[in-house]
């Protein structure tokens, strides 16, 4: 069995020592930076969905009832075309246009259309890479990746976070 003398001699010999103690403050440290952007991301698309809510006057907040307003049907029409009979799904999906860097890269295919009123996440998914998995209900199951373009692609994130393009000018 080798000891942990034996070990830290071994590490100092190959030149790594510490390297264990450091992958730990890296893993922990990457930990803190997912539960804040986790925290994050899921404030501002909540805080979004209510802006469109009080915008559009939705008198009950609820799932759109009309089985016919689903991803294709925007897909296939056009953001210009695609009319909801309620007025919900196609508020909800004008605004997310407008608040997307990329106006012909809103990933719609992502979306559980009907649900943009109750569920903020699905609003969220329209900012990230194509074909997340309908799993992907909240921050907690989406990857690092997807998120950080969500904050990329979210207009939202900019003007809530007053992020300027250069903070070192202020200085
Ligand atoms: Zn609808």
């Amino acid at each position: 069995m080798t000891s942990t003398k034996d070990l830290k001699k071994s590490e100092l010999q190959n030149g790594t020592v510490g390297t264990r103690e450091n992958w730990l403050k890296v893993t922990s440290g990457l930990k803190c930076v997912k539960d804040g952007i986790c925290t994050l991301t899921e404030t501002v698309m909540a805080q979004f969905q209510q802006e469109i809510i009080r915008h559009i006057n939705m008198s009950v907040v609820e799932a759109c009832n009309n089985e016919s307003c689903k991803r294709d049907c925007i897909l296939n029409q056009g953001v210009g075309n695609f009319q909801c009979p309620n007025n919900v799904c196609d508020s909800f999906m004008k605004s997310i246009t407008e608040v997307h860097m990329n106006k012909k890269m809103v990933s719609w295919k992502n979306c559980e259309v009907r649900c943009w009123p109750v569920k903020c996440w699905e609003i969220a998914k329209a900012y990230m890479p194509q074909n997340q998995s309908s799993a992907n209900t909240g921050p907690a199951t989406t990857d690092c990746s997807a998120l950080l373009q969500l904050m990329w692609n979210c207009k939202k994130f900019r003007t809530e976070l007053k992020i300027t393009a250069n903070p070192i000018r202020k200085v």
